[in-house]
């Protein structure tokens, strides 16, 4: 369950952290009030739980009543990243100086507690670990029972932060790292977390993700508004398989994560970008292969699907059956480019070319490249 930005702040203010005066309303009335009653300027932010509200114009500052209510009317009703915008955050405006991030997360690979600091905040986190990773800090929490603010400090003092702002940032991560373990959370992330001119360290945002699977023992946190994409990455276990929503438009199903990394690194070489992460482990058959891409159907945002699988055991057919289910409900048309090989591969084929589905282009060979290479093709094709 991924928390909306008050939710998340409020559970950040309990754990002793600062975060900016707000309140949510659902009409241009109610946030006119919400920002009387805070005075101006606010900050008037579309209350979805998805990022990048920033770059979209969801999020805007405000310096009278009057244009409160305009750009509440303005973004209400509009739907952002496939979440329609129901509620606004209303906040102080707050005067920021400096931008940074911090996070804390489950790693996958080590079931350990990752520590995370870069001094390039604001900006999306994922762009900075891939484009600059030096300037984003992974620590590994060696035991959140037994971690101290100094651990964290230590920490910050390798990435050069120093003084008051080295304290400052070293509590907010201290207390970050407390909630996290005090309510079972798979993430929780503040970005920016904002220095501002009078010295304060802020939390300016908030994104926490909770595990459904320890709602029982955080009751007061249930029925909490969660997202499309937990939904989504809810069902895919449910289904067997591993999905993360992503913000790009091409949804792609791969028979593992090495395939999917790398088909996703490929869709990128090419200017596309991938909507999801998705991978279907083993124990492939036709439902599962049917229901991962009922599954990336569901993502308003998706324009193309490239299937990439290889079988060794499981057998393809199976897999090819999946996709020519999947395709008989693919009532948008989306294109598809298909790439099956290993185990049974022929009939595989076979199958899919026996569909006639005009929206699928389909390659014998092991270059992912090539089936990107048609994808585009047929989205040129349709624009
Ligand atoms: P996101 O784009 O969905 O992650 O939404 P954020 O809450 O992070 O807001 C996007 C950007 O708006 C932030 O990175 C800040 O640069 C800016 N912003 C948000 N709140 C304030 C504020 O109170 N004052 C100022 N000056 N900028 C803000
Ligand atoms: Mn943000």
């Amino acid at each position: 369950m991924i928390f909306r930005e008050f939710d998340g702040k409020e559970l950040f203010a309990k754990a002793g952290m600062t975060v900016p005066k707000g309140g949510v309303a659902r009409s241009a009335g109610e946030a006119g009030a919400v920002a009387e009653g805070l005075g101006f300027p606010v900050v008037v932010k579309a209350h979805v739980a998805a990022g990048g509200r920033g770059k979209a114009g969801f999020v805007a500052r405000a310096e009278t009543r009057g244009e409160v209510e305009k750009f509440v009317g303005e973004m209400l009703g509009r739907t952002h990243k496939g979440l329609l915008v129901e509620e606004l955050l209303i906040e102080e405006s707050l005067d920021i100086e400096r931008e940074a991030y911090i996070g804390v997360a489950l790693d996958g690979s080590s079931g350990c507690a990752l520590f995370m600091y870069s001094g390039e905040g604001g900006v999306e986190i994922e762009q900075v670990a891939r484009e600059t990773p030096e300037k984003l800090l992974k620590w590994q929490i060696p035991n959140l029972a037994t971690l101290r603010e100094f651990h964290i400090r230590d920490a910050l003092l390798a990435m050069g932060l120093r003084g008051d702002a080295l304290n400052k940032i070293a509590s907010a991560g201290f207390k970050l790292c407390r909630a996290f373990a005090e309510k079972d959370l798979m993430l929780a992330e503040v970005n920016p977390l904002a220095l501002l001119g009078d010295g304060r360290v802020v939390a300016a945002d908030a994104k926490v993700e909770m595990d459904d699977n320890a709602l029982y023992r955080q009751p007061a946190y249930k029925g909490l508004g969660g997202t499309v994409e937990a939904d989504a990455e809810r069902r895919g276990r449910e289904i067997g398989i591993t999905y993360i929503e992503l913000d790009g438009d091409i949804g792609v199903v791969a028979s593992g994560a090495g395939l999917a990394m790398n088909t996703m690194d490929i869709l990128k070489d090419r200017g596309l970008s991938a909507a999801n992460f998705l991978e279907t482990g083993g124990g492939i058959t036709a439902a599962l292969i049917e229901g991962s891409i009922l599954l990336l159907f569901e993502n308003p945002r998706v324009r193309g699907v490239v299937v990439n699988l290889y079988g060794g055991v499981n057998s393809m057919l199976e897999a090819a059956k999946g996709v020519v289910a999947a395709g008989e409900k693919n009532e948008r048309g989306l294109p598809f480019a298909v790439k099956i090989l290993g185990n049974q591969q022929e009939e595989a084929w076979s199958a899919i070319e026996a569909a006639r589905f005009p929206f699928v282009r389909m390659v014998k060979t092991p270059h992912t490249e090539e089936a990107v290479g048609l994808l585009l093709e047929m989205l040129e094709a349709r624009s």
